[in-house]
């Protein structure tokens, strides 16, 4: 699909690529609906749960250093920036680095809702940029400013030439999508809109944009890297304006997550021809050896990536083959986002654990290049089956499906999920760090995981004796399928 980067907005994962938030049935189902262009989305009758992709664009911009967000909303919304601000604060202190983002909300009330505020927003913009000379400026709208159809790009252009920075509107109203990963779009739109410049000429780079969440396996992967005459440069935690002006410039785009970082990905690649690896994630043996392969064949350093391959897996393949000895057989259920929730089932198979269901918290037909995404190409073309739904993160599904199948774990990359699965006597894991499954090494550390959570367990034997949960028996025998709606469209 064309990515069009004159227009501020950019339409949803719903619109664009077909995904989709509610679905029961199996992988294979799922996949072959997909591809035959019959798969259709379903309702829900009863919602517990949802998340606003205003967040999740504010979370990823306000992750780059030095520049200003100007939230234009009630202060409700504006929360969001609570949590964000301390995380990124959090972030840069780890990293050894300073992160002076601000983040100001316009504090909406009643009668600009009525009236409309976009003088004030103006003034605002102005007094920001005046008062913290930020980089870049991301003034950003919300459901309430959407309804009343605040010219926020209006905005924008007015003000422009009185500002010598970078200055963008975003788009990024709540309840324009399902799916709050549209929110990742968003923040990769605007980036794209406002601060890449196209490639300087003569300039020879031996960089590889690095699209990740919170780079806890930064100081690692630079080493490895420099095996291969490469240099990561992660993406936006912790990145500046000067750095992503320059995405343009690299030998390719690679991400931790399809989900995360296929718009930017497809963007950099139709836009500039940087070539955006298009390969399994790096998680477990098959992902990390597949995805190192594509480096190396993108980049021309394959023989390079054959030899450190070669030495890493006499270190950690013998070892990894040692402890799949006590995981054969378990089962397990999982609950993630669609990236991970596919690319983790693939490493549960490698590691001899069967995967009982699996739920995606929504599920992209397709990436925005009009491919299967790889996560789910290579299960299907292994023939790997397994009972699947797509739930956006509703977890009375969750638990109807443990108490149904009674796996030895579940994993989940979501906190409050594995939470409950606990209080149901389920041992969990939480996938919390993106680079917990990351290559020969994480996934040894992975598979020893797995082996403690499931050696020990009086600790949620004695928290579900002792919990009284809100499901009750009659909840339980109601099969999740129930709970679906199939839309009539
Ligand atoms: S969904 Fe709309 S009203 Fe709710 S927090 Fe997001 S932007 Fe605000």
């Amino acid at each position: 699909m064309a990515i069009n980067l004159n227009n501020s907005n950019v339409a949803t994962r719903e619109n664009r690529i077909g995904s989709i938030t509610g679905y029961i049935g199996s992988l294979k189902d799922l996949a072959t609906q997909s591809e035959c262009g019959t798969l259709k989305g379903c309702s829900r009758c009863f919602s517990q749960s949802s998340s606003c992709l205003s967040s999740c664009a504010l979370g990823q911009l306000s992750a780059i250093r030095d520049i200003a967000i100007i939230h234009h909303g009630p202060a409700g919304c504006s929360v969001a920036a609570a949590g964000t601000y301390y995380l990124d604060k959090v972030m840069a202190k780890k990293r050894g680095v300073t992160n002076n983002t601000v983040y100001v909300g316009t504090d909406m009330n009643e009668n600009d809702t009525i009236f409309g505020s976009t003088e004030q927003l103006k003034k605002i913009v102005l007094e920001v940029n005046k008062r913290y000379s930020p980089k870049a400026i991301f003034v950003t709208s919300s459901c309430a400013t959407g309804i009343i159809g605040e010219d926020i790009d209006s905005v924008v252009e007015d003000i422009r030439d009185q500002i010598d920075v970078p200055v963008v509107a975003v788009h990024c109203e709540g309840f324009k999508s399902r799916i709050w990963a549209t929110g990742f779009d968003i923040s990769d739109h605007a980036v794209l809109q406002s601060i890449v410049q196209p490639p300087r000429e003569g300039v020879k780079s031996n960089k590889i944009n690095f699209k990740n969440f919170y780079e806890s396996a930064r100081p690692e992967i630079i080493e490895m890297f420099k095996n291969f005459d490469l240099e990561p440069t992660f993406l936006y935690c912790n990145s500046t304006v000067e750095e992503l002006s320059h995405l343009s410039e690299a030998l390719a785009t690679t991400c931790i997550c399809g989900t995360l970082g296929n718009y930017l990905g497809n963007a950099l690649e139709e836009k500039y021809g940087v070539p955006y690896i298009r390969s399994i994630n790096q998680c477990g043996i098959v992902g990390f050896e597949t995805w190192l392969r594509e480096i190396g064949r993108v980049t021309g350093r394959s023989e390079k990536i054959e030899k450190y391959l070669e030495e890493q897996r006499a270190i950690y393949l013998p070892k990894i083959e040692e402890v799949k000895k006590q995981l054969k057989g378990l089962k397990a259920v999982l609950g993630m986002g669609p990236g991970y929730t596919f690319e983790v089932s693939r490493v549960l198979n490698e590691l001899g654990i069967e995967v009982v269901w699996a739920l995606a918290w929504h599920y992209d037909k397709k990436y925005d290049n009009g491919d299967v995404p790889p996560s789910m190409k290579y299960l299907l073309d292994n023939d790997i089956d397994f009972e699947a739904s797509v739930s956006d993160q509703q977890n009375y599904e969750v638990m109807n499906i443990l108490n149904k199948y009674q796996p030895d774990l579940y994993l989940s990359r979501h906190p409050g999920s594995t939470v409950w699965a606990i209080k149901n006597g389920t041992p969990a894991v939480y996938v919390a760090d993106e680079y917990m499954i990351f290559g020969y090494k994480h996934t040894l550390d992975f598979a020893y995981s797995i082996l403690d959570s499931i050696q020990n367990r009086s600790f949620e034997k004695n928290l579900a004796k002792r919990t009284k949960l809100p499901y009750t028996d009659w909840w339980y025998k109601q099969n999740v399928g129930e709970f679906l709606v199939h839309d009539k469209a």
